[in-house]
């Protein structure tokens, strides 16, 4: 069981899961060559593969290809249904720092063949997650410079600003689909300049007026 810490407060939210919007910035979408998506692509990470700062990505062997995801991290704060895009907000109790791993090769051969992702996606280690900062400290989630570093080189170098849909409307529609709860996390997609790390590697993800986090890879 994972449990995240809510900055300045004594609350900490056990994790349920992890619902995640793929697709959501469109220099990324060009740069893998997808097609930009009529409905949200959506996928869950299982709370197991959850990791902190300062700890370790092991990448499974059955991949030789494992790319670094910079995305916003939102906590959910309260249960939620249905949703509406006015009220989305309430739900949220804080903002963090999170990677989303992904075993490229791995998701580009389930993706042929129509399969799930999770393997490529949930495996264990596959969520570096910071602390939450409380939804009160962050002015505009929608204007936050995100970026991540390889080994002190910077790779993705963006901004919030361009997500294509917005938080408000993701908790919308995710809520159509899974109950929210306090302590689900939703990770709201990723910029460009994704690429590949390798066992040695040292990715530090940033997320303006959010925080840091830091990983090595085995
Ligand atoms: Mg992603």
């Amino acid at each position: 069981m994972h449990s995240v810490r809510l900055l300045g407060t004594p609350k900490t939210f056990r994790v349920g899961k992890i619902v995640c919007l793929g697709r959501n910035y469109y220099e990324h979408i060009r740069e893998l060559g997808n097609e930009v998506p009529d409905q949200p692509v959506i996928f869950i990470k299982p709370a197991t593969s959850i990791i902190g700062d300062g700890e370790t990505v092991v990448i499974p062997p059955y991949s030789s290809d494992c790319h670094h995801e910079v995305e916003l991290a939102v906590l959910i704060g309260k249960w939620g249904k249905n949703i509406a895009e006015a009220e989305a907000m309430e739900h949220v109790a804080g903002y963090g720092v999170a990677i989303d791993l992904t075993l490229r090769d791995v998701q580009n051969e389930l993706k042929k063949k129509g399969l799930p992702w999770e393997i490529a996606k949930g495996f264990d280690t596959a969520c570096p997650l910071s602390d939450f900062v409380p939804a009160t400290e962050i002015a505009d989630p929608h204007n936050l410079r995100l970026s991540l570093q390889v080994n002190g080189t910077l790779r993705q170098d963006s901004s919030t600003a361009l997500m294509m849909r917005r938080i408000e409307t993701t908790i919308h529609h995710m809520s159509t689909i899974f109950t929210l709860e306090e302590g689900d996390i939703i990770l709201t997609g990723t910029p460009a300049g994704v690429g590949p790390v390798v066992a040695g590697d040292r990715m530090t993800a940033e997320i303006e007026a959010v925080g840091r986090l830091e990983v090595t890879v085995r």
